[in-house]
């Protein structure tokens, strides 16, 4: 098309839609231009030239176009396919549900480049480092959460000042660290902590993001920072995700 001002851009499809015949119309997070969604044409034909970059969880090299309201997709080359996502279904649905937390932080046609960053970061950490699904849920929730601007206040009881709380909570509403005895009646839902599972939570917090799944729990203190991060994501997002409901259907009871 002479004169169509392309736009290059790499981009994550963190969802796709099935639209009227053969098309698909997907949400991406690109570097450029942010959350846009993007009309593929004839995405669901075996012809389709970018078939490989519409699947979700996928990250490419994408020429787009602008026509009204919506993008287009040109051309599209992949450049991370996360294969070690798609033989594994605990990890590909905890990368869908890592993708739905993003895009619900994030907002149309604004970049977004730290949020983008840890979504590849937490689907590298899944796909190639073989980091442990219930690893990586609650640290990419709360460094989420932090990037986001609801970062909590985890240095110190916010009532007595004690940077050791007794018998450690998080009040998931307020954002906010206590002792078991203190401030409750003035704190709304509080999730229970231990000393091991705090210091995961200001390693998260805290840390460097380099560094974010380096840290080792035991399985009830690993427990505990993940109740806390899941309370925390609802109640600071006031929502639920449909990925959420699935990733955790796939647990065993316990
Ligand atoms: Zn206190």
């Amino acid at each position: 098309m002479a004169g169509t001002p392309y736009i290059v851009t790499r981009g994550i499809v963190l969802r796709e839609t099935e639209s009227k015949e053969a098309d698909k119309i997907l949400t991406l997070l690109t570097d450029k231009c942010g959350k846009i969604a993007v009309i593929a044409r004839g995405a669901r034909r075996k012809s389709c030239k970018y078939a490989a970059c519409v699947q979700s969880l996928v990250w490419s090299e994408w020429t787009l176009y602008q026509k009204g309201d919506w993008y287009y997709a040109n051309e599209g080359s992949t450049v991370e396919l996360f294969p070690g996502l798609r033989s594994d279904l605990e990890a590909l649905s905890l990368g869908f549900y890592l993708a739905e937390l993003t895009e619900a932080v994030t907002t149309e046609n604004t970049p977004a480049p730290e949020l983008l960053r840890h979504l590849l970061n937490g689907l590298y950490a899944l796909s190639a480092l073989h980091k442990p699904p219930a690893l990586v849920k609650p640290a990419f929730e709360l460094k989420l959460l932090c990037l986001a601007g609801y970062e909590p206040l985890a240095d110190g009881c916010a009532y007595c000042g004690r940077p050791d709380p007794e018998r450690p909570m998080l009040d998931v509403v307020q954002g906010v660290l206590r002792c078991g005895t203190c401030g409750v009646q003035e704190s709304a839902l509080s999730m229970p902590l231990c000393p091991s599972s705090l210091a995961a939570l200001r390693h998260i917090v805290y840390g460097d993001p380099k560094r974010l799944y380096s840290f080792t729990l035991g399985d009830d203190a690993l427990r505990r920072l993940s109740a806390a991060a899941e309370a925390f994501v609802a109640a600071q997002l006031e929502r639920g995700f449909r990925s959420l409901d699935f990733y955790k259907s796939l647990q065993p009871l316990n």
